[in-house]
């Protein structure tokens, strides 16, 4: 027996209802806010994921599936949506089309993490990129259409913070503040937040280890260090936001795991599903399409983890819609009957009507319960009686009562409301 590679998972049929309600709310989502659907593949060339989500991120430095293809050449899976979809957007020239120009997906990433709950090393993310607009109302819409989404899965308590990382311009002031706070104490930090205190040490407010932690805790923040540009810009996002009825929390210790952001930086986060507690987060990245060798325009995006919205909707009891069930199960005795069964089938199924039939030889008691397991809403039997009569009649399992219904009005009958 192969096992399931760690840290993936399946779809089993008796769930991937689930999978379809979130994957039809994201593109109704997506539709409402008119973002069109791109595809890119799942693996790229491993310079672009280092060019556009940056060297210093643990992303890249520890978490890619990265091989060589029998070319020699360097593949990665793709660990994240948004750098494929900005080479799209650059190799397309879609920047000569009318701005913005706004996309979502829905696709698989990998990440060589350790699995636990709600951490996989496959995962599916839907996304949204606009690009081209550097305006604040781009980032209040994005941030609106992310709660949009979560909240037509029926979810609850999701709180949303939200925090500027500034430009260049004043990152460039910000880090330095960093690495003066951070010189005294560098000794005693770890071996990451060294090679970002060098590289990028505004990465250093990223990490996890406990000790890096406090040390974290009394370093300047950012939100003192915007220029006027990035200032006004965050103050007119909230002020949408505002406008929007969002309620969101300003929190000065998002600085996000990828290297490309800039300005407006946000996370949807719940308590309810323990540590990994981000089931959306995005931000604006106005330089990386620049940065991948494209025209100088401004973007910004989300991604949502498709598991872990997943493990919070049955965490917390969310409303999935209920699955789909077979309309009608016709049940055939013999050569003919069932022959007879078969072709009914066949024409229901042929003008849209679930219909299902024995693939088992079984006894036509074996075949009611087999109908009645599989949730049909309709059984019908046809006998010998029923094939010289042409009629049969029609068991709604629900309540048990039965109808006579010709065979040949079988679909007029199952498509009006009963
Ligand atoms: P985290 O802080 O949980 O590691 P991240 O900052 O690495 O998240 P992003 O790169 O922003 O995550 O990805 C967007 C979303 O994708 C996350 O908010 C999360 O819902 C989901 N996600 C990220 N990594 C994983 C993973 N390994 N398994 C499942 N979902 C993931
Ligand atoms: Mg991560």
């Amino acid at each position: 027996m192969i096992n399931i590679p760690k840290g993936t998972k399946d779809v089993l049929p008796s769930q991937s209802y689930k999978w379809q309600f979130v994957e039809d709310v994201a593109r109704e989502t997506a539709k409402t806010f008119n973002y069109k659907e791109v595809r890119t593949p799942v693996f790229e060339y491993t310079e672009l994921f280092q060019r556009g989500v940056g060297e210093t991120t643990d992303v890249v430095n520890k978490e890619m599936y990265t091989f060589e293809d029998k070319g020699g050449r360097s593949i990665t899976l793709k660990p994240e949506g948004t750098a494929g979809v900005a080479r799209l957007f650059i190799e397309n020239g879609l920047a000569s089309s009318p701005l913005p120009v706004k996309t979502f997906y829905i696709t698989p990433a990998f990440r060589y993490e350790r699995p636990q709950a709600g951490r996989l090393r496959e995962f599916h993310q839907f996304g949204l990129e606009v690009f081209g607009s550097p305006s604040p109302e781009t980032d209040a819409e994005v941030i609106f259409a992310a709660s949009s989404f979560l909240d037509k899965l029926g979810l609850k308590d999701i709180e949303l913070q939200i925090n500027s990382i500034g430009c260049p311009i004043c990152r460039n002031e910000y880090n330095k503040a960093l690495k003066k706070y951070f010189e005294p104490h560098l000794e005693s930090m770890c071996q990451t937040c060294k090679t970002r205190y060098e590289k990028n040490p505004l990465r250093m407010l990223d990490c996890k280890e406990e000790n890096c932690k406090a040390i974290n805790a009394n370093a300047p923040k950012i939100l003192d260090y915007l220029c006027e540009d990035c200032k006004s810009h965050f103050e007119e996002v909230k002020a949408l936001l505002n406008v929007l009825g969002l309620k969101y929390t300003v929190n000065p210790r998002i600085v996000r795991g990828l290297d490309y952001y800039t300005k407006t930086v946000f996370e949807f986060l719940t308590g309810k599903i323990g540590a990994q507690s981000a089931v959306c987060a995005g931000g604006r990245y106005d330089n990386l399409l620049s940065q991948l060798g494209g025209n100088s325009l401004p973007a910004i995006g989300f991604a949502a983890g498709i598991e872990r919205l997943l493990l919070l909707m049955e965490t917390t009891g969310a409303p999935f819609p209920a699955e789909q069930k077979p309309r009608i199960y016709i049940a055939g005795m013999d050569g003919k009957t069932r022959s007879l069964a078969f072709e009914t089938a066949a024409y229901l199924r042929t003008n849209g009507v679930s219909a299902e039939v024995d693939h088992m030889q079984r006894s036509i008691k074996a075949q009611f319960k087999y109908a009645d397991k599989i949730g049909a809403e309709f059984v019908a039997v046809i006998g010998e009686e029923e094939f010289n009569a042409g009629v049969v009649n029609v068991k709604k399992m629900a309540d048990g009562s039965t109808s006579a219904v010709k065979i040949k009005e079988l679909y007029t009958y199952l498509t009006k409301e009963i």
